[in-house]
């Protein structure tokens, strides 16, 4: 159990306000705790746990980070490379020590990164055994069908490795596929597209577990997950 504290004392740390405006942000409605307006400015809230806004906006968020980036080609999903790293995306106002993204994309690979400075929470979107299925769509060479269908769903060889079953769902006109894995594999997709025989022209991450993308976050952008979002993801499938 943390320490808890006033939101208006909270509020006027975080946001350098001072704590008359705090408490006028917080009478006038401008604030929520885990998604409940409050306007008691002596409500205690826990900073390690409780989700606060104030005019819609995160305010530290407790005590880890939790943000939703729509990676554009050309990023490395790493935290130091020579070249440009999905970290430089983060504005400032996100940024927090040791963030890092909970999962890789190829530097061509575009969609949805979490970057987080959670590291057990991290581990639990990425361990193989939560089973956190990932939803991509790629653009092929040429079109698949129900015998590249049945491939995927049976579990692939690739290498050494016997892959878990993967649904491939194929779209019109049947060169746009949407993949959904349960495991992530160098280059597991291209990999597995070409033991079938076919080519990924274009791939983006739509989907980790049951939060999709904001299709209103542009190439580029990044955002703090809402608590009904983080709670998503905390659920499992
Ligand atoms: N599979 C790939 O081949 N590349 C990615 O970036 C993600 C999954």
């Amino acid at each position: 159990m943390g320490m808890t504290e006033r939101l208006d004392k909270y509020l006027s740390t975080r946001c350098s306000l001072t704590r008359s405006q705090a408490r006028d942000a917080v009478r006038k409605g401008g604030s929520a705790v885990n998604g409940r307006p409050v306007r008691d400015p002596g409500t205690q809230i826990d900073p390690e746990k409780d989700a606060v806004t104030l005019h819609g906006n995160p305010v530290g968020g407790g005590a880890f980070s939790y943000l939703m980036l729509h990676k554009p080609a050309g990023y490395v999903s790493s935290t130091e490379d020579a070249g440009p790293t999905v970290l430089d995306l983060v504005p400032p106002e996100l940024r927090r020590r040791g963030q890092f993204p909970a999962g890789r994309l190829d530097k061509d690979t575009e969609g949805f990164v979490l970057i987080t400075d959670d590291g057990a929470f991290a581990h639990r979107i990425l361990a193989p055994r939560s089973h956190l299925p990932k939803t991509y769509y790629a653009e092929l060479d040429g079109p698949v069908g129900p015998e590249d269908v049945r491939a995927f769903a049976g579990g692939m060889a690739l290498g050494e490795n016997r892959l878990h079953p993967a649904e491939l769902i194929v779209l019109e006109p049947g060169d746009r596929v949407e993949v959904v894995l349960t495991q992530g594999l160098y280059h597991q997709i291209k990999r597995m597209f070409a033991a079938r025989g076919r080519k990924v022209l274009y791939l983006k991450r739509t989907k980790i577990g049951g939060l999709a993308l904001d299709p209103e976050l542009p190439k580029g952008g990044c955002r703090a997950l809402t608590p009904e979002e983080l709670e998503l993801l905390r659920g499992g499938k």
